[in-house]
């Protein structure tokens, strides 16, 4: 599997405010980077607490792009994929709407009355490990319904953790010119934190570009 995240994040490396709610770091340009990544992927993922806080439909905006991949024998849009290992995605929520296939990543201690429930709404669960989603051998089984190329679009919890696993491929990072702040605030790797320098993982960067008045920096893993 190849993984890419991607994030916008303040000039102080906060995801959103300390009361998680969504807001706009970046603007029209780097949308328009991000939508050209979603059109470019087998999926996109986020963690749960992303689904919680923004109920987002993670589909590719433009509809250029959506013919673009039909024509390349794609579906429109990549399939939506939420790590949520106790199955706490709402049936209701905008990613399990009919725009594209959606995944939910759930352990072993999901509840089967929430798991038959995600069922019903649509969306094909895949149980990989016991207390959090097992993401390698998640992505094991994505792989064998075809999905190949993963946009990971955050939270920090769920980025901390493919870092922590060695799972990361490719890293861009929108950084806005505002401050955020606040300890509780997220930040783009949250988590339990690496405490020793031998495991921090080590990137390099490969670009730095200017967009809508910020810098977008590409990393490789
Ligand atoms: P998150 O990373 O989206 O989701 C974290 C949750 O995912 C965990 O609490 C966990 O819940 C579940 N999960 C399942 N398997 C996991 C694993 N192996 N490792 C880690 N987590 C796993 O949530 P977040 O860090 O709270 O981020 C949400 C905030 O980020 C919101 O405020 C949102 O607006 C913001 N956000 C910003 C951007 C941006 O680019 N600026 C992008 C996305 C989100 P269970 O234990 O229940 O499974």
């Amino acid at each position: 599997m190849h993984v890419h995240v991607n994030a916008a994040q303040s000039v102080d490396g906060k995801l959103s405010t300390r009361e998680r709610e969504q807001v706009a770091i970046s603007g029209p340009a780097d949308f328009d980077r991000m939508d050209e990544l979603r059109a470019g992927v087998d999926g996109v993922l986020v963690g749960v607490g992303t689904v919680l806080a923004d109920d987002p439909g993670l589909t590719v905006k433009e509809a250029d792009r959506r013919t673009r991949r039909e024509r390349d024998g794609e579906p429109a849009n990549p399939a939506r994929v939420v790590a949520d290992s106790r199955a706490r995605t709402p049936p209701d929520a905008e990613l399990l709407d009919d725009a594209a296939a959606t995944y939910v990543l759930v352990s072993e201690d999901a509840d089967d009355a929430d798991v038959a429930a995600l069922s019903a709404a649509g969306a094909t669960v895949i149980t990989a490990g016991s207390g959090r989603v097992d993401l390698a051998a998640a992505f094991d089984r994505l792989e064998a319904h075809g999905l190949e190329r993963l946009l990971v679009e955050g939270g920090g919890e769920l980025i901390f953790s493919l870092f922590e696993a060695g799972l990361v491929d490719r890293l861009t990072v929108y950084v806005g010119s505002v401050v955020i702040g606040g300890r509780d605030a997220p930040t783009l790797a949250d988590g339990e934190g690496f405490t020793d320098p031998d495991s921090f993982p080590q990137l390099s960067l490969t670009d730095v570009e200017q967009l809508d008045g910020g810098v977008v920096l590409t990393y490789d893993a």
